[in-house]
């Protein structure tokens, strides 16, 4: 270590000494106008959208029991492949606005704490799920709506008008709107099209729909805004012909009331182009549909956050700081949303959850109260030998909680805060977890077991955690890149550092990257240049010569307790006390080893012990030398 450290260190825990306990105002700011992370409105799908945005409070009165059907998006914030798939749901929901009196496209999202019970209640095992709620829909043991397996636009669309084709409309759910699907049969003619059919409907669009497809049920879905015309489907070729339907080049017609009967050749097979056809027939004729009507039930409007940027230029500052309020997040996260909302939890499931809250309870960042909070939790759950219900962890969770509040610090995310809500966030907090807890692991000299970490996160990972495709990926690399072989506790902290570089590896770029934090080889050679074999390397593949000693050095310096960042605590009294004194200093653990720092303390206090002695020395200079004086000179 050279004088220049040591003087900079000194001087930083001066600053660090004078500045502790001064409030952050502009982040108090912050932190008032934030939205809670539970917030509806920092789901995936706003005010511009045609979705509809279901919560617990309108869940029921939107989807349930209603006289059109609905197809529901069950979905994470945070997980990576929702927000992926989130472009293409939009773009459902617009593509099937016209048949929204007979269906409507809607999303519910689970990472919201408010809406666990819907998503338990609803067995939602992986995001997205998508439901199709047909009209008068009743939730019921092993009836929670009937999955769809495909994410393409078409396809979806196609699946729904099969369903909705398929539906038996009671009387109790009778919808003006649902059009006719049954198909017509040699019994038909252009006359007997109009019996039963109000004076408003001048025209019949008659439709071939051939075997296996949906065509003919999407034209009749797409003309529901057209009171003036009622769409009917033809299966049989034969019949068809009767309506001048070419099966082959003129597919559609248009029948009016005194039985004149016109063909058309609609620019491809589906039925939005088949609706295309007809409504510039009817525009010609000055027929308009009636406007379409949005189902969207009043919803919070976004949050705007300000402060923001203070937020983000903090931890642009800081890169590799580890913050306390990530740290909390992720674990009240972990508890209230992730682990409550799963309807039962037994076999592996429960084991897991029980190794989880042991390890936790063992490197708990939390204060006193947190400590007590998951112990307690850890005995509640270790009692259960079979199994456990979400609802019931989720009660004796709220009921610790109170009892021992104040729990957490801090509310907010801060290093792990994207620039939008909808970016970064738990799952970012989760690694931060993690990799938290294999450091203390490592130092942990009572631990023998090189893979309770791993293992626990595992299983975590494994079975709670809401981001389904991130869980299979990580599974897939576990076993690839041997977890279970991993020999000592400092090498668990280094395969989880490598094993999250594969994973920023593949998503750098990727749609959810956040554009403020792009995904790069972590630490970055500004952070930690001793990381890297080769100095100042700014490579970001995988073929980097990483310096193993020095990254392990790192990580242990950036997640040990002392150093990590209370930036945006707003109950610092809660936190051990002992950590006080190194607060935002992470800029010096980068650059100082263990050893420096203690070094840099003993500096420190030898240079109050001379400062002291000096001021001795001057200040009592003239009362020691009067008798010494006098001695000498004789003059008094
Ligand atoms: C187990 C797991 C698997 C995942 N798999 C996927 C997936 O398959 N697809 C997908 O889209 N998303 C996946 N995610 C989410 C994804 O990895 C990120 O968490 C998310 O995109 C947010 O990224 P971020 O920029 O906030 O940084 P993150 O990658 O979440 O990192 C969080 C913080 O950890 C630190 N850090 C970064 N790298 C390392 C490292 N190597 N060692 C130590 N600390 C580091 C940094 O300070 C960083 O800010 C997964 C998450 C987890 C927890």
């Amino acid at each position: 270590m050279s004088a220049t450290h040591l003087v900079i260190l000194a001087v930083a825990l001066l600053v660090d000494f004078a500045s502790a306990g001064v409030p952050l105002p502009r982040y108090e700011a912050l932190l008032k106008e934030q939205s809670a992370p539970s917030d509806p409105s920092l789901g995936l799908y706003d005010d511009g959208d045609k979705v509809v945005r279901l919560t617990v409070n309108n869940f029921n009165s939107t989807v349930v029991d209603q006289n059109r059907g609905a197809l529901v998006e069950f979905y994470n914030t945070y997980c990576g492949h929702c927000r992926r798939f989130a472009p293409t749901y939009k773009a459902v929901a617009e593509h099937l606005l016209p048949w929204s009196e007979v269906l409507i496209v809607a999303a519910i999202d689970c990472a919201a704490e408010e809406n666990n019970g819907v998503c338990r209640n609803y067995e939602v095992m992986g995001y997205p799920t998508l439901r199709y709620l047909g009209p008068g829909f009743q939730p019921g043991p092993q009836h929670y709506g009937q999955s769809l397996q495909t994410q393409d636009i078409n396809e979806i669309r196609e699946i729904l008008a099969g369903m909705v084709a398929a539906e038996n409309l009671t009387s109790s759910h009778n919808n003006s709107y649902w059009p006719n699907f049954h198909s017509l049969t040699e019994n038909d003619s252009a006359s007997s099209l109009f019996e039963g059919l109000s004076s408003v409907t001048q025209y019949v669009a008659v439709v071939h729909e051939p075997e296996n497809t949906t065509v003919g049920v999407e034209l009749a879905l797409f003309m529901t805004q057209w009171p003036t015309v009622s769409v009917r489907r033809v299966i049989d070729p034969a019949v068809a012909a009767k309506f001048k339907i070419n099966t082959s080049n003129l597919p559609l017609s248009l029948v009016d009331r005194k039985g004149e009967i016109t063909a058309y050749a609609p620019e491809s097979t589906n039925g939005e182009s088949y609706a295309k056809k007809l409504s510039e027939v009817l525009g010609k004729k000055n027929i308009t549909p009636r406007p379409v009507k949005v189902h969207q039930p009043s919803a919070t409007p976004a949050t705007k956050i300000t402060g923001q940027n203070e937020l983000i230029d903090e931890v642009h500052r800081n890169k590799h700081f580890v913050y306390q309020a990530d740290l909390e997040q992720a674990i009240r996260t972990v508890l209230h949303n992730e682990v409550s909302k799963v309807g039962e939890i037994s076999g592996e499931k429960l084991l897991a959850l029980q190794r989880f809250l042991a390890v936790l309870q063992r490197y708990n960042p939390l204060g006193a109260n947190g400590h007590q909070l998951v112990s307690k939790l850890k005995d509640f759950v270790v009692q259960f030998n079979d199994q456990v219900s979400g609802r019931q962890f989720e009660e004796e969770l709220k009921r610790l909680e109170a009892h021992l509040s104040p729990v957490y610090s801090s509310t907010h995310f801060v290093g792990c805060a994207g620039s939008s809500p909808r970016l970064r966030g738990f799952s970012c907090s989760l690694w931060t977890l993690f990799h938290f807890m294999t450091v203390q692991a490592a130092n942990n000299e009572e631990s023998q077991d090189p893979l309770e970490v791993l293992q626990a996160m595992h299983g975590y990972i494994k079975n709670f955690f809401g981001c389904t495709e991130c869980s299979e990926h990580f599974q897939a690399m576990a076993s690839r890149r041997k977890i279970w072989s991993v020999p000592n506790k400092e090498e668990a902290v280094l395969w989880l550092w490598a094993a999250h570089n594969e994973v920023n590896q593949r998503l750098a770029g990727d749609a959810t990257e956040d554009p403020e934090f792009p995904k790069k080889q972590f630490p970055a050679p500004d952070s930690c240049s001793e990381c890297y074999r080769t100095p100042g390397s700014k490579s970001e593949n995988l073929e980097i010569e990483w310096n193993k000693d020095a990254v392990l050095g790192f990580l242990k310096n950036i997640h040990n307790p002392q150093f990590i960042s209370r930036y945006g605590v707003q109950r610092e009294e809660l936190l051990h006390p002992t950590a006080d004194k190194m607060r935002q200093k992470r800029q010096i653990s980068s650059v100082f080893t263990d050893m420096d720092m203690r070094m840099g303390m003993l500096l420190y206090a030898f240079c109050i012990v001379m400062m002291v002695l000096a001021f001795k020395l001057f200040a009592f200079k003239g009362y020691r030398k009067k008798p010494y004086g006098h001695d000498l000179l004789g003059k008094v």
